[in-house]
C-alpha cells in the first residue's frame, strides 16, 4: 500500500465523495475525504496527498479559500469540482492555481481523464528543456522557432508564436483567459480578453486542419483555452490484443 499515490477528497456531498472514492480505490489510489474546507485543510496538512480534489461550495471554508491558504505551502495539483452555476468562481479558482476543473455532474471516465493528465503533466520534464513539439499534423521546432503544418513551413507573428509557446508548455492544462494574457502580452493586460480570441483565431487558421473544428486548439467555453495533448505512447495504455 505504500507505494499507492494519496488522493484527498474535499467534498461535502456524499454521493459525489462516495463515487470518486470507489473510482479512485479501483485505480490503485488511497482515498481520504473531509466534508469542510477546514477539515480539508487539516488533511491536507497531515496527510500530505499527491492529488487534491476540491469542491468549490464547502461549507466553513469555502473551496477558493481552501485553495489560497494551501498555495501558501504547497504545490499538490487540485481539480476542483463545480457547478456549472459556479462559473464565475471556477475561473478565480484556476487563476488561483488550481490545475483544472470538474463540472458536476461528471462521469467516472472524465474524472480519470482528468486526474491522468494532470498526474502525468506532473511527471513532464521541467519547462524549458525540451527542443521540439509533434503532433500528427503538425511540429514545432522550440529550437530554431520555426513551425511546419503537414510538412509545410508556416510562418508566425512574434504573439503568435509566443502563445503556441505558453500552450505548449501548459498542454493538457486549461488556461484561463487572464493567464494567457499575462503570460503573452504581460500583466498590464490581463482584461484585454479579445486579444486571446483574435490571435486564437489568427493560429487555428495557420496550423489547424479545420479551424472552424479545432483537433489541438480547444475552447474551454467560458474560461479559456486548453492545447489537447497528442495521444500518449502506446506503452502508457494497458497493451491489448491488436483489433
Ligand atoms: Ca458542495
Amino acid at each position: 500500500m505504500m507505494n499507492h499515490p494519496r488522493c484527498l477528497v474535499i467534498e461535502d456531498e456524499p454521493e459525489i465523495a462516495r463515487l470518486v472514492r470507489i473510482s479512485l480505490t479501483l485505480e490503485q489510489w488511497q482515498v481520504e475525504t473531509a466534508v469542510d474546507g477546514n477539515q480539508g485543510l487539516v488533511r491536507a496538512a497531515n496527510w500530505r496527498p499527491d492529488l487534491v480534489l476540491l469542491d468549490l461550495n464547502l461549507p466553513v471554508l469555502d473551496g477558493l479559500q481552501v485553495l489560497e491558504q494551501l498555495r501558501t505551502w504547497s504545490q499538490v495539483p487540485v481539480i476542483v469540482l463545480t457547478a456549472r452555476t459556479w462559473e464565475a468562481v471556477k475561473i478565480q479558482a484556476l487563476d488561483a492555481g488550481a490545475d483544472d476543473y470538474l463540472t458536476k455532474p461528471f462521469s467516472v471516465a472524465e474524472l480519470m481523464a482528468r486526474i491522468r493528465s494532470v498526474m502525468r503533466r506532473l511527471n513532464r520534464d521541467p519547462a524549458g528543456q525540451e527542443t521540439a513539439f509533434a503532433t500528427p499534423e503538425w511540429h514545432v521546432d522550440l529550437e530554431h522557432r520555426r513551425v511546419w503544418v503537414r510538412g509545410t513551413e508556416v510562418h508566425l507573428t512574434p504573439i503568435e508564436y509566443r502563445l503556441l509557446c505558453v500552450l505548449i508548455r501548459e498542454r493538457g492544462k486549461v488556461m484561463t483567459h487572464r493567464q494567457l494574457l499575462t503570460a503573452v502580452w504581460g500583466p498590464h493586460h490581463a482584461r484585454a480578453n479579445h486579444y486571446v480570441r483574435i490571435y486564437m483565431a489568427q493560429l487555428r487558421k495557420k496550423i489547424e486542419i479545420d479551424p472552424g473544428a479545432p483537433r489541438y486548439l480547444l475552447t474551454e467555453s467560458g474560461v479559456g483555452y486548453r492545447l489537447a495533448e497528442p495521444d500518449p505512447p502506446p506503452l502508457e495504455k494497458g497493451a491489448g490484443p491488436p483489433g
